[in-house]
């Protein structure tokens, strides 16, 4: 199959990304394919859509305009809302949008020329305009972790007289049996495939001939993308962190073990966090949240929090929210202890049920909070028993007949309601 300009049936046209072609943006590029000629600017708002309103989360949207001299064909406003609304998609599966906060980021295609599809470059460049912004907003301050956790390139290709050919320049097009388009990311996932057969149907192995020829076209794509951006292609799935609201060692490296190394695990200090927090809830859960936020909210990183402690339900539920300092002073173990036997001095081993109970909360930068809970079931004993573990332990008896204190800290790990609050909470973890 001869093509007019001569290319290969798999060869893109030139293709060259000018970064910050538009210094005002808050991102932009200027990116050129063959004749195909797309002004890209992305530009940052600190509002959403009502339809977002309180729930943490930012927005992006995109736009698609043809300059008047750019196609032959005029203007075409249905086609061009439609191909804004292609891009807008392409690029939001690139994005988390948790990681944004309440911003809307729009990026603005404006085509120059268009001597083929304008659209396929429009989400290639509108990628590398969106990576500008975020880079910006990260040199700023005003983002800590990039929303950005795919990259995302569009390639187009069709039949040409049945032989499927690669990025069909305005002639080819005219004469196509049929096109393709397709977004696809670094890890060859497709989050948009468009097709059409012109004047007659597509066969299963045409579409997947195309469909191979355009996920060649967008790899070389992303290559082009990652040289334009340089350094700035930092932002592109970063390996995010998430700090444990706490300064525990122990705490720390018993939720670190249970991560794979995807994560950096770091402390309230590590993260630069030495403020106090007011952990003034009425639940476990509402302190977990309390002291997460906090510590997302001033690090600009995830952070994980918990709030533990004894429920007794011979006591209406007390130590509850004030185990740590039941007896008046905090962590003051022993007389906690000595408070909780006196209480239920008159209560019959049968009503001495109680439960260790553990919230989690996981708070993103954006405010987006994710809260689990965690409860041990065990009884009261009269007596202290075991020399291991802390706080209540040698008083409560688990379903095992062994005190907390008995148990090897191996056992309590895997048992403890701390334990069951992290399985609960590692599947949200697992979406950072
Ligand atoms: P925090 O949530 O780690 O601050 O724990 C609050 C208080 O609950 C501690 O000071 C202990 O008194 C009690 N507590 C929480 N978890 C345990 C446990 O596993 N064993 C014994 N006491 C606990």
């Amino acid at each position: 199959m001869d093509r007019f300009d001569g290319r290969a049936p798999d060869a893109l046209r030139p293709c060259r990304v000018t970064p910050d072609f538009v210094p005002s943006a808050d991102g932009s590029c200027l990116i050129e394919c063959g004749g195909v000629r797309v002004i890209c600017t992305a530009y940052v708002e600190d509002a959403v859509p009502p339809f977002l309103n309180g729930k943490n989360e930012g927005w992006l949207a995109a736009r698609y305009a043809l300059l008047p001299a750019a196609g032959r064909r005029g203007p075409r406003d249905g086609r061009n809302a439609e191909n804004g609304r292609f891009i807008a998609r392409a690029l939001r599966s690139a994005v988390d949008a948790r990681f944004l906060g309440g911003r809307t980021v729009t990026v603005n295609c404006d085509v120059l020329e268009s001597d083929g599809d304008a659209c396929a470059p429009a989400v290639t460049g509108g990628f590398v305009a969106l990576c500008c912004a975020v880079d910006k907003m990260m040199r700023r301050g005003d983002l800590r972790e990039s929303p950005v956790v795919h990259q995302v390139a569009a390639a187009a290709a069709g039949l040409l007289e049945s032989a499927p050919c690669l990025d069909l320049t305005r002639r080819e097009e005219e004469e196509a049996d049929a096109r393709l388009a397709c977004v696809m990311n670094e890890q060859g996932g497709f989050s948009e495939v468009r097709a059409a057969g012109e004047g007659r149907a597509l066969t299963t192995p045409e579409l997947n001939a195309l469909l191979a020829l355009a996920e060649k076209g967008a790899s070389s794509l992303h290559q082009m993308q990652l040289r334009a951006l340089g350094d700035r292609a930092d932002v592109i799935a970063p390996r995010r962190t998430l700090v444990i609201a706490s300064n525990n060692a122990h705490k720390i490296r018993e939720i670190s073990d249970m991560l794979d190394d995807s994560l950096r695990v770091i402390s309230m200090r590590e993260a630069g966090f030495t403020g106090e927090i007011d952990e003034n809830g009425e639940t476990f859960e509402e302190n977990a949240r309390i002291k997460a936020l906090a510590v997302a909210r001033a690090t600009g990183f995830c952070a994980l929090a918990d709030d533990s402690g004894l429920t007794v339900d011979a006591l209406s539920g007390a130590p509850g929210v004030r185990s740590a300092r039941y007896a008046g002073a905090h962590g003051d173990d022993a007389a906690n202890n000595a408070l909780l036997i006196q209480n239920l001095r008159d209560v019959p081993a049968q009503e001495r049920t109680a439960q260790f109970v553990c919230a989690m909360a996981l708070a993103l930068p954006g405010g987006r909070v994710y809260a689990v809970q965690g409860a041990c079931p065990g009884v009261i004993t009269f007596a202290p028993r075991g020399e291991g573990g802390f706080g209540y332990d040698p008083y409560f008896e688990y379903v095992s007949g062994e005190t907390f204190a008995e148990m090897g800290e191996a056992e309590k790990n895997r048992v403890s309601h701390r334990a069951l609050a992290m399985r609960a909470m590692l599947p949200y973890i697992e979406t950072l």
